[in-house]
């Protein structure tokens, strides 16, 4: 079963049109993560995207252990969380969530599709959460739900990044070679720092941070200095095009995403491909691509999380 993980074939990649990237003179494919999934399980759609990829290899691990129980943290409206849970039922292993805050008085879809799942959710006071890696904190997790594998919030860590590493061969072996610029959102940028591993300086990573702040540049800096002696110098975080931050929007970024769905046919998730598309055609409209560029953006899922933004703002996202 597990090993459906090794036998995937590559997420299709799909070439863009539109008159801006025919004035620039640029050429801009999206490699369809959101459609990475089992088609065997097809209906688990939250086990797609970049959390497959950051996933694959920690599930290898956690069965070659013989882990029967999977740990993990997040935010209540967390595509991990959500990715965790359907992976945790597709290949048999209890889950738990740690959720950061209250429970809320009613589940939002995110936290309902993890319960739907199987998966336990504790929640943990924000002070409390802040504390998740201390030890205190780890051995009383012990205490509660006997011994577990334990994956970090966002899914980062040396095995997420080697899952991520598999992405620009795939592109690659699709293209015919690899494109002068590939790009993917940042969370915690263990996607960005996985493939940036893969690109071998033949191509630049422009990651477009979700978040406020430019701790990115630092973060990937810290998570390719453990794994490489000379850390690659090709990659590029790009820092104006948060929205706010972390779940916020402006109308533009909504009209952007709206549009462009009922122009290319692809959905976009407001937290993170949405408002990297708009930053790729902010950049190309501003001529930082030179012409004759090739530019692949991955489209890294997260669509399960429409839903519980469109509960909280009102129905902004066409569906
Ligand atoms: C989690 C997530 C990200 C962030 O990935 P990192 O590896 O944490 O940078 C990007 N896109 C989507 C859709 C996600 O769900």
């Amino acid at each position: 079963m597990i090993d459906l993980l090794l036998k995937h074939s590559p997420s299709p990649i799909q070439k863009l049109f539109s008159s801006l990237l025919e004035e620039k003179e640029a050429q801009l494919f999206v490699k369809r993560d959101d459609q990475l999934h089992l088609e065997a399980m097809g209906h688990d759609d939250a086990f797609c995207g970049n959390k497959w990829r950051k996933l694959k290899y920690n599930l290898l691990k956690a069965k070659e252990l013989q882990a029967s129980t999977l740990l993990t943290f997040g935010g209540a409206f967390s595509n991990h969380i959500a990715a965790v849970a359907a992976a945790g039922k597709i290949f048999n292993f209890k889950t738990i969530g740690i959720i950061r805050g209250e429970c809320p008085p009613t589940l939002n879809p995110t936290l309902r599709f993890a319960k739907s799942c199987g998966m336990r959710l504790k929640y943990v006071s924000r002070s409390a959460y802040r504390e998740k890696d201390s030890t205190t904190f780890r051995s009383s997790l012990v205490a509660e739900f006997g011994s577990f594998y334990s994956i970090p919030e966002g899914g980062t860590n040396d095995l997420a990044l080697k899952g991520a590493a598999e992405i620009p061969a795939e592109i690659e072996q699709q293209l015919g070679r690899l494109p002068d610029y590939i790009c993917a959102c940042c969370g915690t940028g263990g996607t960005l720092g996985g493939m940036i591993g893969g690109l071998h300086e033949k191509s630049k990573a422009l990651g477009f941070s979700v978040l406020k702040g430019d701790f990115h540049t630092q973060e990937i800096q810290r998570l390719l200095s453990s794994k490489y002696d000379k850390v690659p110098m090709n990659w590029q975080i790009q820092t104006n095009y948060h929205f706010g931050g972390y779940a916020k929007y402006k109308t533009d970024l909504i009209d952007f995403i709206n549009h462009f769905k009922s122009k290319h046919h692809i959905a976009l998730d407001p937290i993170y491909t949405g408002k990297m598309f708009y930053g790729i055609f902010d950049l190309l409209q501003k001529g930082y691509f030179p012409k004759g560029s090739t530019i692949v953006a991955i489209h890294s899922g997260g669509l399960q999380g429409i839903a519980g933004f469109n509960e909280r703002f009102g129905d902004l996202i066409d569906l």
